[in-house]
């Protein structure tokens, strides 16, 4: 990586994007990443023996956070999707969101785990949880693998955060642009900065 510009040169990481003037250096590498899932799915399965959870993943971001967190996890564990969209731009303010694909299984006395991919204002989440409680889970505690610093307007504490970071945009890890970048097994500094 060019360290004054940030931007990744050839060879770094023998990936498609080392030619791409967008991506920037790595926030979290997948060796960090792989390390701390590890301790996700140890904490996860030491606070709910005795309790299997119901991961409830939000698509498409956390596809690949959750498929490597469920497999971290040491417990009998039910898998489920959903998919919200944001209502254009107004939804950065708003954080009103709208379920474009909603869960298979009922929640009723279920323990669930939501698994996001990035909080950032946290308003997304705060629609979700509230829809969530809704349905009569027994628990409901949210996991993500990202947490914006300074940037939360929320009045709820997520349970389980893999990592911190700087309110830049990141991609990769399942996070995309415009539905690219997904399959980049790192996190990285999107350069254009957040898409409109
Ligand atoms: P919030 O409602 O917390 O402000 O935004 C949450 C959603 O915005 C995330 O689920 C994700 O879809 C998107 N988002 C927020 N920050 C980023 C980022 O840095 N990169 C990408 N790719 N998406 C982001």
């Amino acid at each position: 990586m060019d360290e004054a510009t940030g931007l990744v040169r050839g060879g770094d990481h023998g990936s498609f994007v080392d030619s791409d003037p967008l991506v920037g250096r790595i926030v979290v590498s997948a060796e960090e990443i792989g390390a701390r899932v590890a301790e996700l799915g140890a904490e996860i399965s030491k606070d709910y023996s005795g309790r299997p959870p119901l991961l409830v993943g939000v698509l498409k971001g956390a596809f690949v956070f959750m498929a490597d967190l469920a497999r971290a996890i040491t417990l009998p564990l039910e898998l489920d999707f959903m998919a919200v969209s944001s209502y254009g731009a107004a939804t950065k303010t708003s954080g009103v969101v709208r379920i474009v694909k909603d869960l298979d299984l009922d929640l009723t006395g279920r323990h669930v785990i939501v698994v996001e991919d990035i909080v950032d204002s946290g308003l997304t989440l705060a629609y979700l949880r509230k829809s969530l409680l809704a349905r009569g889970p027994e628990s409901l505690a949210i996991c993500t693998l990202l947490q914006k610093s300074g940037q939360q307007r929320t009045d709820f504490d997520v349970d389980y955060v893999g990592f911190e970071i700087p309110p830049e945009f990141v991609i990769g890890y399942g996070l995309d642009v415009a539905e690219e970048y997904r399959n980049l097994p790192d996190l990285r500094v999107y350069l254009a900065g957040e898409p409109e």
